[in-house]
This record gives C-alpha cells, sequence and structure tokens, in this order.
C-alpha cells in the first residue's frame, strides 16, 4: 500500500483512514464516499504557512488554491489556519465569502475573467486579482474606476519554463493561454500599461510554472528568471515590486513508484535562492506567496466506492466495476492520471494482482486506473482509491444523471459529513 502515516492496516485487517475503519465509514455514510483527513489537511497548511513565514521575508504567505478542492468547510480551514485562498471564478469567491473568509485574503485568477465577475471581485474588495493581460487591466481598470474602487494587481507572466526539464525555454511553454511572456517583451509592455493605469495599483507579478513539481530545481529557475525580470523592470520603467507569487504546482506521490517530495526543503531552498538573487541584484526582497493546491489536499483524499460486478477476460484484463467512476474522478479519463488503491476489507492482504477498476458510466473510457496492483476483488468489498482529495469533487459532474458523493471529513478520529450527498431531487432542481 502507499506509504503515508495516516493510512494503516487495523486489528480487522481494514483500512484506516487517519485511524477510521474504511469499511465503518462506507457502511455508516454509503458509497461513493470521499473521505478527507481534515487532520491531515490542517497539518499540510500549518506546515506551508510556518516554513514560508520563517524562510521567506516579511510578508510571505501561502494561498490555499481552492480549485483543487473548493466548500465551505476548506475554506474556512485554511482561514482559520492562517493561509490566504485562491479564487477562479465568482462562485469559488462567493464560495469563500459564505464561509467567513476576508475578502482582503482572496487571490482573483483565471485566464477569461468575465466583467461580471471582475464587478464581483472588485465590488467585494478581494486583496489581489491576477490579471492576465493588457485588455483584461484595461478591463479591471474600467470597472474599478465605475466601482470608485483601487484594486490590487499582480501581473500574471509567463516564465517559460518547462518544470519537466527544468529548462528555460523561449518558444513552447510561453505560447500557452496563461499569463504575458517575459521572453517575448511582451511582459514588460504589459507593466508599462499597467503603471499606467489610474484606478489600480500595480502591487506586482504573478507565476506558475506547472503541477507536480517534486523537487526545488524548477522553483531556482522561476526565481532566476523572475528576479532577472524584476531587475529589467527596475531599470527600465524605475518600478520596484512589493510582491512576487511564485504560484503552487508541489507534488504529492500517487503511486508507490513516485518519489516523495520533501516540501519544506523545497520551500527553504527556493527562499535561500531568492535571498541570494536579491543580494546580488541588491534589490529589495518582496513578500513572496505561493499557492499549493494538490500538495495540501492531495494526499489528505481517499475515495471509497462499492465494488459492484467482477469479470475476467480469459487471458486479458480482470475487471472490478464500482459505483462511482469519472463522475466523481475524471483524471484517468482526462489525463490517464494513476492512483493507487486497496482492498479495504483485507488491506493487510498482499496486492497480488492488476485489476482494471471501471466506473459505472456508459463509456468504455470510463476508467479509474487499468492494472492497478490489487487484492483479489469480491462483489461487496469496499474499495479504496488513494490520493484523491484533490481535482476530484472539484471536477466531478452528474454525468448518467449520478449524483455527486458526499465528502466525510475526519477529525481526532470523528468523522462528519462536510458536503451532503446529492440527492434525485437536487438533480432536477434547475430543470424547467
Ligand atoms: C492550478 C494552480 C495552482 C495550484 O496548482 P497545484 O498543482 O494544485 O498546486 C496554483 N496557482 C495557479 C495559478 C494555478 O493555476
Amino acid at each position: 500500500m502507499l506509504h503515508q502515516q495516516n493510512l494503516t492496516v487495523n486489528a480487522a485487517g481494514h483500512l484506516a483512514v487517519g485511524g477510521v475503519d474504511a469499511v465503518a465509514l462506507a457502511g455508516e455514510y454509503g458509497t461513493p464516499l470521499y473521505v478527507l483527513d481534515e487532520d491531515m489537511v490542517r497539518e499540510r497548511m500549518r506546515l506551508y504557512r510556518d516554513v514560508m513565514a520563517q524562510a521567506f521575508p516579511a510578508g510571505s504567505r501561502p494561498y490555499y488554491a481552492s480549485k483543487a478542492l473548493c466548500c465551505k468547510a476548506l475554506c474556512a480551514w485554511a482561514h482559520e489556519e492562517g493561509l490566504g485562498l485562491d479564487a477562479v471564478s465568482a462562485g469559488e469567491i462567493y464560495t469563500a465569502l459564505a464561509a467567513g473568509v476576508p475578502a482582503a485574503d482572496i487571490c482573483f485568477h483565471g485566464n477569461a475573467k468575465t466583467e461580471a465577475e471582475l464587478r464581483c471581485a472588485i465590488a467585494s474588495g478581494v486583496g489581489l486579482i491576477a490579471a492576465d493581460g493588457e485588455e483584461e487591466l484595461a478591463r479591471i481598470d474600467a470597472v474599478a474606476a465605475a466601482l470608485h474602487a483601487r484594486p490590487r494587481v499582480l501581473l500574471r507572466v509567463t516564465p517559460g519554463i518547462d518544470p519537466h526539464t527544468f529548462a528555460a525555454v523561449n518558444t513552447g511553454v510561453v505560447d500557452v493561454k496563461f499569463g504575458v511572456p517575459i521572453p517575448t517583451g511582451q511582459a514588460l509592455a504589459a507593466t508599462r500599461t499597467a503603471l499606467g493605469m489610474k484606478h489600480m495599483d500595480l502591487a506586482g507579478f504573478h507565476c506558475h510554472i506547472g503541477s507536480q513539481i517534486f523537487d526545488a530545481s524548477p522553483f531556482h529557475l522561476e526565481v532566476d528568471v523572475m528576479l532577472s525580470f524584476l531587475d529589467q523592470v527596475r531599470r527600465e520603467l524605475g518600478y520596484t515590486v512589493g510582491v512576487l507569487d511564485l504560484g503552487g504546482g508541489f507534488a504529492v506521490p500517487y503511486t508507490e513508484d513516485e518519489p516523495v517530495p520533501d516540501c519544506e526543503e523545497m520551500l527553504r531552498r527556493t527562499a535561500e535562492r531568492l535571498d541570494a538573487r536579491c543580494r546580488e541584484l541588491d534589490y529589495p526582497a518582496p513578500a513572496v506567496l505561493m499557492e499549493p493546491g494538490r500538495g495540501i489536499v492531495g494526499a489528505a483524499g481517499v475515495t471509497l466506492y462499492t465494488v459492484q460486478n467482477v469479470k475476467s477476460v480469459p487471458g486479458g484484463s480482470t475487471f472490478a466495476a464500482v459505483d462511482g467512476g469519472m463522475g466523481d474522478n475524471p483524471r484517468y479519463a482526462l489525463y490517464g492520471a494513476r492512483h493507487s488503491a486497496v482492498i479495504a476489507d483485507r488491506a493487510g492482504d498482499p496486492a497480488d494482482r492488476r485489476v482494471t477498476i471501471a466506473g459505472r458510466c456508459c463509456e468504455s473510457g470510463d476508467l479509474v486506473g487499468e492494472d492497478v496492483p490489487l487484492q483479489a476483488p469480491r462483489a461487496g468489498d469496499t474499495l479504496a482509491v488513494l490520493v484523491t482529495g484533490a481535482y476530484n469533487y472539484s471536477m466531478a459532474s452528474n454525468y448518467n444523471r449520478v449524483p455527486r458523493p458526499p465528502i466525510v471529513a475526519l477529525r481526532g478520529g470523528e468523522s462528519r459529513i462536510i458536503v451532503r450527498r446529492e440527492t434525485a431531487e437536487d438533480l432536477v432542481r434547475l430543470d424547467v
């Protein structure tokens, strides 16, 4: 089984999550069921908060990228633990405000913000807006003028780094839908535009180089490219930034063969690099923001299903069909993402066969995983798919009119519902 401290096998031979029996949870709340280890989520939040406060310049802090898993409870936990919050839609802003997150702690992102969303963000007084290009700067300025507001803006730039080769690339990686490229000179031009706008304050820059980053090297390269850019902006435009947002992308291991990244080490080494570059350039150290999403919630989530049907094709695959699938976890269908899994009823048994976990939807591509090492599955078993805290619930759909599962949070060995199960009534609620 995936090595993770909160996943154990109890005396009954069952999988336990945060000390709570997974088979009992499935019995109590039904399946499919998202289980979230709240203690682990809060621990991760505090780790980012504390290391950033110690290692980075004054004012540095993490912003939880709420798109990874957004509901009122998660927003409230992030706020309680002292994190800011990233939102990428009016819906995420609404959820955060409904959870009691102060607007000043929200950073509003997105590459296609609508005018209505900009009005919502500016009227509610969000602390930062990450502007994605010249046209958006003009729209933010116009909305701010109409609302007699003066938002603080980060300009999202594209440093042109491929985090998976750790190389700075002049083309290709700048040819993406997010941000304004530095290598083409457009970022400098947009900075000039932002500084000329009458109804906003340019607080600094934002960049995000990708996901599933396992060590500090891509962040080092990001710091290098960004500090060179900051230096150029200072020389050519006389502007020195107060805030540098380096984005998210901290990896979590999904399978046994992936390394366990040391997030604290990644943060500390990134801070050292920033410090060294600022000294070299004699640049006043900016407050740093980072935006972990997956790194906070990913490993804290487990999805429980009930095995409905087991089939073997002679000489082919063994299929275990479960009562969920792409509706609650579209990651395999979307990007071929891999997850570890375990038969929760016999978690101590050797995972001595390869099983294709099939979802319930009418699509042959609706799989949770192919050739997953697993104990022999039987109908009625509780199947646990691990590391499903990020980009599962937040990407869920009602395809085939299957109600979305609830989320149960575990804290101090107790469980409670934080998002209730959808009902048939919920499914027709919007039908006219
Ligand atoms: C997706 C995203 C994040 C979070 O990414 P993770 O890989 O979940 O850490 C942070 N910032 C921005 C701008 C993003 O688009």
